[in-house]
């Protein structure tokens, strides 16, 4: 069946020069990532030289004004290698917006251009110790000095916290307002904390991040001041749905090894695909794919043409990323004891799996949304 997306002659070219520089660049280094915990900045230069890092910022910032749907091949050729450890999502499709739609010219100018060669890496403060799903609770503050914010707080599980150079952080410049603020590196009390050592995603530098009396100049305050909750909910779509379509690819390659494996190991004199339990497993997960990925799609169409309903990035969101954990899991079992050592790829993307119904909005949190949307 045709993709109900129409990618172009040149979306295909882009895609074939994706695809290339994720299996030369990405895949065999991966595993060593995955040891040293972060990914070098070097790889980020690489793929800003390779026209993957904001794409769609106009030409005037380094981009190519290109639409989101090169966006999405970037999401799929890289989770097509497994990559779990280099964010260009985060950067490209969850950050990188903030700059564009909220930022001054001024700001624009500083920034965009070193966001698209990779000389800038982005990461997004909003999580602290004691505030996740409920972001409204956190305490970082930046105090009004006029020409300046002072900012105090710390944030845990930051992705790209170690390597970023630019972090747009969440601050309350009032009891009830919160505001974006961009640290930059460098800014005396900015300060890292530890790479936080995870089940899965080796390869990311998710990191705390602590902030002692960082003088913020209001230059750096994006769009306006107390708006900053609103800004966040209004980007989340996106970010939902660059999530729901790496989930969908990522379960597309969990489902490619599978088989690959199950037509090969044999038991009691057949192939093990050949087992009915097998055989009708894979075809339900192969059918639910399928189905996902069509809703995916259309949701990707929707947000091109500005009708994609946050209710409905939500539901691509935990559909798609539930479905990957469960796939993921059912799959590793039919690699029997095989699928429990880390030499095999399944027992990688098994832990990998497990963070996507956390991050960038729990299920439990979708789904809040979807009741909400229907009245509830
Ligand atoms: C690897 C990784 C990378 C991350 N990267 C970033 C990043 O770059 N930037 C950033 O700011 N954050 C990041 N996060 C944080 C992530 O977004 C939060 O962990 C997530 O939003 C959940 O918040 P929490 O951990 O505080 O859990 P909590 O909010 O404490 O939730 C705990 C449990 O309670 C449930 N719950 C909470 N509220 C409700 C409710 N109203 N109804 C029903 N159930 C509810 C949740 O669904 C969850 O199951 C990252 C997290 C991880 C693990």
């Amino acid at each position: 069946m045709e993709r109900i997306i129409k990618f172009t002659d040149e979306h295909n070219q882009f895609r074939e020069m994706a695809r290339k520089f994720f299996e030369a660049e990405v895949k065999p280094y991966h595993e060593q990532w995955e040891k040293d915990h972060i990914v070098p900045r070097e790889t980020w230069k690489k793929a800003g030289q390779n026209g993957l890092l904001c794409p769609d910022f106009p030409e005037e910032y380094g981009g190519s004004g290109a639409d989101f749907l090169y966006n999405a091949i970037i999401i799929e050729e890289s989770a097509k290698v497994g990559n779990s450890g280099f964010f260009l999502s985060l950067h490209n499709d969850i950050i990188a917006p903030y700059i564009s739609e909220y930022a001054n010219d001024e700001q624009k100018k500083r920034w965009m251009p070193g966001c698209a060669s990779g000389d800038h890496i982005l990461a997004i403060a909003m999580t602290e110790p004691n505030a996740g799903s409920d972001l409204k609770g956190i305490r970082t503050v930046a105090e009004d000095k006029g020409d300046h914010f002072i900012v105090n707080g710390q944030k845990t599980f930051i992705s790209n916290g170690q390597l970023a150079t630019l972090v747009i952080t969440a601050v309350k410049t009032s009891e009830d307002a919160m505001s974006l603020v961009m640290v930059e590196a460098g800014m005396p009390g900015f300060e890292r904390g530890r790479n936080l050592d995870k089940i899965g995603l080796k390869a990311q530098d998710t990191s705390e991040l602590h902030f002692t009396d960082v003088k913020v100049p209001k230059e750096n305050l994006i769009g306006k001041k107390g708006q900053g909750f609103r800004y966040l909910m209004q980007k989340l779509a996106k970010e939902r749905l660059a999530l729901a379509l790496s989930a969908v690819e990522a379960t597309q390659l969990v489902q490619n090894i599978t088989l690959k494996y199950i037509k090969e190991r044999q038991a009691f004199g057949k192939q093990i695909g050949s087992f009915q339990h097998i055989k009708f497993k894979m075809a339900e997960m192969a059918t639910e794919l399928a189905m996902c990925r069509v809703f995916c799609d259309q949701a990707t169409l929707a947000l091109m043409n500005g009708t994609l309903q946050t209710a409905e990035a939500s539901m691509a969101k935990w559909y798609s990323t539930e479905m990957q954990k469960r796939h993921t899991d059912e799959c590793l079992q039919f690699f029997g004891g095989y699928g429990y050592m880390m030499e095999y790829p399944i027992a990688r993307a098994f832990l990998d799996a497990r963070v996507q119904t956390i991050y960038a909005g729990t299920t439990e949190i979708m789904k809040e949304i979807i009741g909400r949307s229907l009245g509830l």
